[in-house]
């Protein structure tokens, strides 16, 4: 089959609920991927983030295989020998009581929010039905109904309403916003990403995170950190929030959780709040299964072992250095922490990110335009120096010849 059959196969019957890059993946490693025909290119979406620790790596890879072959699934009807393990794994990890482990972001964060729905009842006394939590203009959270009823983003709501109540939007990074929102004593918790992804890799005003984490702590509100895409190394710490140095009552994980092999996700706690759930009142088929528990510790020591996060922030600083002195009129601005960083591009003659994108691919990088004019550049954790340098020469060579 050549490029084009595999996408129009994609295109006859598959929904038509994305709008990929033409590019047809077959193989991965490491920071590389490798199309059907054979053309190897710096992959640096590391699919949302989700790639952080490289693709197939071969830790990972050998969790899921030994695990795979021993028992997959119990579901959570019964103990496994592999979840508490798991448990107390991620739970020291990440210094937290308590983990709840679901399956996809989205899940992660529909989790949490019940979580601080169901603590403002029982420990805030916010009457039935009244819980309020702010979520933030800008933001994404996944595509699940409630999820979407948080978003401001039209392509994400528009033609899916009803949508579910009790969410605050106020701006992000405006610290006067929240402490105005606080005021209502029906909130109960406030979820933010530590830096806005999908928007355009906005990141927040230095002290923001604190800021508002203190201003949660003076009114009772539950600070809930989204860091699925985020978190995990991606900015140069374990966690976003470390950069400010604010542990969230609630923090919410996922992607990089299983290295991009399997939908791993976690909502992390202590037991004040996580006791809040009781047995039948939450829960997943497949969250918390043997396999994801081993992948899933795998995908953590990797983290840890190969110092990704002082990498991400090392080989950061590099690369935004590099795009610097990409001397175009097109880049408007480059923004970002650790390997999670974007460029705002200029549309000129008709051509726009997308324009850019595709000139990318044909000289062997890849990434993805999030809304029209902005590009994120976000490559697996494990790039080293000189890979680093090549991929900015490209995109700074293509840039240029634009
Ligand atoms: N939260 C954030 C911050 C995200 O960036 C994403 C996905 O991009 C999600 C949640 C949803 O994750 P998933 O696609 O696994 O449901």
């Amino acid at each position: 089959m050549k490029i084009q059959d595999y996408i129009q196969k994609e295109d006859q019957f598959g929904a038509h609920n994305y709008h990929p890059l033409p590019v047809v993946l077959d193989r991965g490693e490491g920071v590389y991927v490798w199309d059907v025909e054979g053309k190897r290119y710096f992959d640096f979406l590391s699919a949302y983030s989700a790639v952080n620790q490289g693709h197939c790596h071969p830790d990972i890879l050998s969790a899921l295989i030994d695990q795979s072959k021993k028992l997959t699934l119990t579901s959570r009807a019964f103990y496994s020998s592999a979840l508490g393990e798991y448990e107390e794994y991620i739970t020291k990890y990440f210094a937290y009581d308590k983990v709840l482990p679901m399956n996809t972001g989205a899940e992660g964060d529909e989790t949490a929010l019940k979580l601080c729905r169901k603590w403002g009842y029982l420990k805030k006394g916010i009457p039935e039905n009244e819980a309020k939590i702010i979520v933030c203009e800008g933001n994404f959270h996944g595509r699940t109904i409630t999820v979407i009823s948080m978003s401001t983003d039209p392509d994400s709501y528009k033609g899916f309403g009803p949508f579910t109540p009790g969410f605050v939007t106020i701006p992000y990074d405006d610290i006067a916003a929240l402490e105005e929102a606080l005021e209502d004593k029906n909130v109960a918790g406030f979820l933010v990403e530590p830096i806005q992804g999908e928007a355009g890799v906005y990141v927040p005003e230095e002290g923001y995170l604190k800021k508002a984490y203190n201003l949660c702590k003076k009114n009772n509100v539950l600070f809930i950190a989204d860091e699925v895409q985020t978190g995990i190394a991606r900015t140069g710490s374990l966690l976003a929030c470390d950069h400010e140095e604010v542990r969230p009552d609630i923090l919410i994980l996922g992607k990089a959780l299983s290295g991009g092999f399997y939908p791993i996700s976690a909502v992390l706690a202590d037991d004040d709040i996580m006791l809040c759930i009781k047995p039948g009142e939450h829960g997943s088929t497949f969250g918390g299964n043997p396999v994801a528990a081993k992948v899933a510790t795998a995908a953590l020591e990797v983290i840890r072992k190969e110092n990704l996060a002082e990498n991400a922030s090392k080989m950061g600083e590099i690369f935004r250095n590099e795009l610097s002195k990409i001397k175009s009129d097109r880049i408007e601005l480059i923004r970002g922490k650790g390997l999670l960083n974007a460029v705002i591009i200029k549309p000129k003659d008709g051509q726009t990110a997308w324009d850019v994108c595709i000139a990318m691919k044909d000289n062997g990088l890849i990434a993805k335009p999030t809304h029209q004019h902005i590009i994120r550049f976000a490559p697996p954790l494990v790039i080293n120096e000189e890979q680093i340098l090549e991929a900015s020469k490209i995109i700074r060579d293509t840039i240029e010849s634009m």
